[in-house]
């Protein structure tokens, strides 16, 4: 997947398009879910140009992955979630159905979110 500097998430950082803000530092930002899944549902994305986990993974620095994982386990723990529990998620690509191509993780909290995984009708 190359990257889309035209992405939604792209524009977000710009300061193109609004965001709710939640948490922003030199190498990350997170920012509500425009259409919530969940009562928290936050995204957190590097400032980087990666456009997908497997890019990310391969190809950011060993400082903008700390940042980008050090983030998340504080966004979770400031907004209490550490003491009931959450799923952090990455959709990476097609089958994953990952829509926007500036990769993020979703931190779902706020109520039971059920075992793992449903299957997608075969
Ligand atoms: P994906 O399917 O790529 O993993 O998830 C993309 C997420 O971005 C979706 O949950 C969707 O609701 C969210 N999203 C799409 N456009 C916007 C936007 O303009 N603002 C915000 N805050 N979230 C968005």
């Amino acid at each position: 997947m190359t990257y889309d500097p035209n992405n939604i998430f792209a524009k977000i950082l710009r300061g193109e398009i609004p965001c709710h803000k939640i948490y922003e530092d030199e190498r990350v930002l997170a920012f509500n879910d425009i259409n919530p899944q969940t009562p928290t549902h936050v995204l957190v994305i590097p400032k980087g140009a990666y456009a997908s986990f497997d890019d990310f993974s391969e190809h950011a620095s060993e400082a903008e992955i700390a940042a980008l994982v050090r983030a998340a386990g504080k966004i979770a723990r400031d907004a209490g979630l550490a003491a009931t529990g959450y799923r952090i998620l990455a959709n990476t690509g097609r089958d994953a159905h990952q829509d926007v191509p500036h990769f993020h993780l979703h931190i779902f909290a706020g109520k039971d979110l059920g075992r793992m995984i449903k299957p997608a009708e075969k």
